[in-house]
């Protein structure tokens, strides 16, 4: 049955159910198609902001590309605009939220030793409060 379809056409197919259960189980890919509510600040039709459900600053929101991407160390040279796009609405939105003065933290979490729990990328923004460094 199977020698009726090419190996690309395979390929293909076994890539698109992957990146459809994938959309299914991860909850950053559900609040970016609204099927989990979250506290929207800023979404086009490539980005969404939100603010973090569990606030480590007076001002703590993330920023995530609506597509799914693991973590920055699965960024392609195709997502660069995407990442332009992510950095440009999180100054506006922190600008917005008052943080232009004293300044915030911008912070991408990646894998085990980055302390990453949602494996979809997110930028965080943390302000209005002072931050020290290094982190724990
Ligand atoms: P990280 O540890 O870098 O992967 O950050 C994940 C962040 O997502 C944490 O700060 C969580 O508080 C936040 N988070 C988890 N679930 C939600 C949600 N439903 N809405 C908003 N933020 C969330
Ligand atoms: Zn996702």
């Amino acid at each position: 049955m199977l020698g009726k379809f090419s190996s690309g056409a395979i390929n293909r197919a076994t890539t698109e159910f992957s990146i459809l259960t994938q959309m299914d189980s991860c909850l950053f890919c559900r609040i970016a198609n609204h099927e989990v509510p979250s506290d929207i600040l800023y979404e086009d039709d490539s980005i969404m902001a939100f603010r973090d459900i569990s606030p480590q600053a007076p001002v703590h929101f993330l920023v995530i590309p609506k597509k799914h991407i693991d973590n920055i160390m699965e960024i392609e040279e195709s997502d660069k605009e995407l990442l332009g796009n992510m950095l440009f609405h999180a100054q506006k939105i922190a600008k917005t939220e008052g943080c232009e003065e004293k300044g915030a933290r911008f912070v991408l979490n990646c894998k085990t030793d980055g302390g990453q729990t949602v494996n979809h990328l997110h930028l965080h923004v943390l302000g209005k409060r002072m931050l020290y460094w290094p982190p724990g």
